[in-house]
């Protein structure tokens, strides 16, 4: 898989990519980042990528063309279409089935608004998603396109270590994922509970299943209705 990822702060990226398991799939060429300045792309002489909204209100708003000219860049000489991803708080709230489906795409471009927002054609005529993090206003779009990138790497085929781990993550199955414990057995009179211990993988099975249960009835209910 490609992710383009079209910021103003391409400075931003170089912890996210440059560490653990992402570093380690594009090292391994299970996943290419590009991140791009898309203000080499602005025409004019002072490189602006912004102006006044017309109508007049507060903040600047990212002007169409530097924006266009990119993805046109990116998309020239590629036989299939890529999905082109606008980070937006109006958009659809993310989550891990759009994740899943994000994740069969052989190439990505995530767009990141920054000031007031972005010019209404940019989401009208060039983008084919908008996705919100979340009910709440970032000052740019570049943690959402991280949030999609890490949740989108860890789903393709070898990324992770263990093939299973992300087949049984929270969301995946529908529920909250079951407790983990690990060593000493007894940690301050806290101990882990017997079932783990006892080397029966059916009941340890059980177990986990029911802890899913429980814990997404208390925690997440929501998600029992879906
Ligand atoms: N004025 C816009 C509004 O009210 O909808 C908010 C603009 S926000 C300050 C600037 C940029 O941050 C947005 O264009 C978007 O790219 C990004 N952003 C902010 N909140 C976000 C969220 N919850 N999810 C994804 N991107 C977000």
């Amino acid at each position: 898989m490609k992710i383009d990822i079209l910021t103003l702060f391409p400075e931003m990226f170089t912890g996210v990519f440059g560490s653990s398991i992402l570093k380690h799939a594009a090292e391994k060429g299970q996943v290419t980042f590009n991140v791009v300045d898309f203000r080499n792309y602005a025409e004019n002489k002072h490189r602006k990528v912004d102006d006044y909204p017309y109508g007049g209100g507060a903040g600047m708003v990212l002007m169409p063309q530097p924006i266009f000219d990119a993805v046109d860049d990116l998309v020239k000489d590629k036989q299939t279409k890529p999905r082109v991803v606008l980070l937006c708080p109006q958009g659809e709230r993310y989550t891990q089935k759009k994740a899943e489906e994000l994740a069969k795409e052989e190439h990505l471009i995530l767009v990141c608004g920054h000031y007031e927002g972005f010019d209404e054609r940019i989401r009208e005529h060039l983008v084919t998603d908008e996705i919100s993090i979340g009910d709440y206003v970032l000052t740019g779009g570049e943690l959402g396109a991280m949030v999609i990138t890490d949740s989108v790497t860890r789903l393709l085929p070898g990324v992770l270590g263990n093939e299973t781990s992300a087949v049984t993550d929270s969301f995946s199955t529908g529920l909250l994922e079951h407790p983990h414990y690990t060593r000493p057995a007894d940690f301050r009179g806290m101990k882990v509970p017997d079932v783990l211990l006892s080397g029966h993988h059916e009941n340890i099975k059980n177990w986990r299943h029911e802890q899913s249960i429980e814990r997404t009835k208390k925690r997440r209910p929501d998600l029992l209705n879906d």
